[in-house]
């Protein structure tokens, strides 16, 4: 067995994962380039092309940037999920265990480039030197690259880590700016970009600092994130099922357009599903609905029909007579929503139908909840769909967001193969 993204998989695995979602990332990138786009890290592209990774470096003694995304969600200073931080641990114990000077950084938040002291990192650095086991020193500083962060840097020794402030408390940071750029690149020998996350913009901490370095790779991570998201996409084993949910249509239009090429059974749940009701005739009430995407919805079918790809609609629905968890319900067949009642949740002949759908798949991608799963009355569709994935043997990736809250939340986590880190980035990737 080889250690893989902190995952354990054959040799044989790694080197098909690997192939595939560099190859496929690459296109991937190419492609948003070619769109103007600047959402992918050209850092990403060169790296994937080279098929640099932190396995391919020695860091022994070199100071080692390394962009993280540590953007986990703080409630009074708590961390309330920390994924992402444990998600972040195979690559910084490398670096360690390789005799880097690890300087770690990251966005949390929204501080829109001024120090908010709510959204400091400290709180983060506290809980890695407990997951680490070693003093991970927190380089308190408004500035980000400022003077406590340069001393901070120039004391360190090989094995050392240190956290900097929030990226995003410089407002340069998510315009790309250059003079934010060079000051983090003048922290580094190295810089490894780790943060999945953040794959779908183009900041000064993922993109503006590769110009000023010499050796840009990606870590494991990241490595992990490509290789299972590319690989699904790009190189599948069948049948591959989709479940597409969550709001709007609108919103996933290029994540359908594209699955539909890709996958043997497309299934769409959640807000998404009233518009494709309403489409074929039926009746939504008060549910969620893109009148503008009646003609799409229409399209989509017909387009899933010519190309032999099953697509599977709610058959019932849990309808309610107001927003809210305490409302009245009652399950009716799609498309007969009465006037006065909404749609919050796929009904119990929906969530079976869904979850035999998953029970013969080899490769299966879901992302955006089946109803309003934050309401536990609107759960149950969601959760059936979770204990689906949670009891196949085929390949379970879960596209970050929701999707990924509601597997963790319901303690399925560790029964998927792979829970992306990224909700716009996963997505972006499934497009
Ligand atoms: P998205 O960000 O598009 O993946 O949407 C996620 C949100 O969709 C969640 O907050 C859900 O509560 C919401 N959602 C899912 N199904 C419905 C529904 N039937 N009606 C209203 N909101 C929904």
């Amino acid at each position: 067995m080889d250690y893989f993204g902190g995952q354990a998989v054959s040799r044989r695995t790694v080197m098909k994962m690997t192939h595939n979602g560099v190859r496929s990332y690459c296109r991937t990138g190419l492609r948003f380039v070619m769109n103007l786009q600047k959402n992918i890290q050209e850092a990403m592209i060169m790296a994937a092309l080279n098929k640099k990774s932190v396995d391919d470096i020695n860091v022994k003694g070199q100071r080692v940037l390394v962009r993280c995304d540590f953007n986990v969600p703080l409630i009074d200073g708590k961390i309330t999920d920390e994924n992402r931080i444990v998600a972040a641990l195979p690559t910084i114990k490398k670096l360690i265990a390789d005799g880097g000077k690890v300087i770690l950084c990251s966005h949390l938040g929204k501080p829109k480039g001024e120090p908010k002291p709510e959204l400091s990192l400290a709180p983060v650095a506290v809980r890695l030197s407990e997951l680490l086991g070693q003093e991970v020193k927190f380089a308190a500083d408004p500035e980000v690259v400022g003077p406590n962060a340069k001393a901070a840097v120039e004391a360190m020794k090989d094995g050392d880590v240190i956290l900097l402030e929030n990226t995003r408390y410089r407002a340069e940071e998510t315009k790309n700016g250059e003079e934010f750029s060079k000051e983090l690149a003048s922290l580094c020998d190295v810089f490894v970009n780790d943060a999945f996350g953040t794959a779908h913009r183009a900041h000064c901490s993922n993109v503006g600092v590769t110009k000023y370095v010499d050796t840009a790779v990606v870590g494991y991570l990241m490595e992990k994130e490509i290789a299972f998201l590319g690989n699904a996409v790009n190189n599948p084993e069948r049948p591959f099922v989709a479940i597409l949910g969550g709001s709007k249509v609108s919103s996933k239009i290029s994540v359908i357009d594209n699955l539909i090429d890709k996958v043997d059974v497309l299934i769409i749940g959640g807000g998404m599903a009233y518009t494709f009701a309403k489409a074929a005739g039926g009746t939504v009430g008060d549910s969620l609905l893109e009148m503008d995407y009646l003609d799409y919805a229409n399209k989509m079918k017909e387009k899933a029909a010519a190309k032999g790809v099953k697509l599977l609609l709610p058959v019932d629905n849990v309808v309610a007579d107001a927003f809210s968890n305490d409302a009245n319900t009652q399950v009716v067949p799609a498309g007969q929503i009465p006037d006065g009642w909404e749609g919050l949740d796929i009904g119990p002949e929906t969530a079976k139908l869904f979850a035999d759908a998953v029970k013969t798949a080899k490769t299966v991608v879901w992302n955006g909840p089946m109803g309003c799963f934050e309401m536990p009355n609107f759960a149950a569709g969601t959760k059936a769909v979770a204990a689906a994935l949670a009891e196949t043997d085929a390949v379970t990736i879960i596209g970050g967001g929701d999707s990924a809250a509601a597997v963790n939340q319901l303690g399925y986590g560790d029964k998927m193969s792979h829970i992306s880190t990224g909700g716009g980035a996963s997505l972006e990737f499934l497009e």
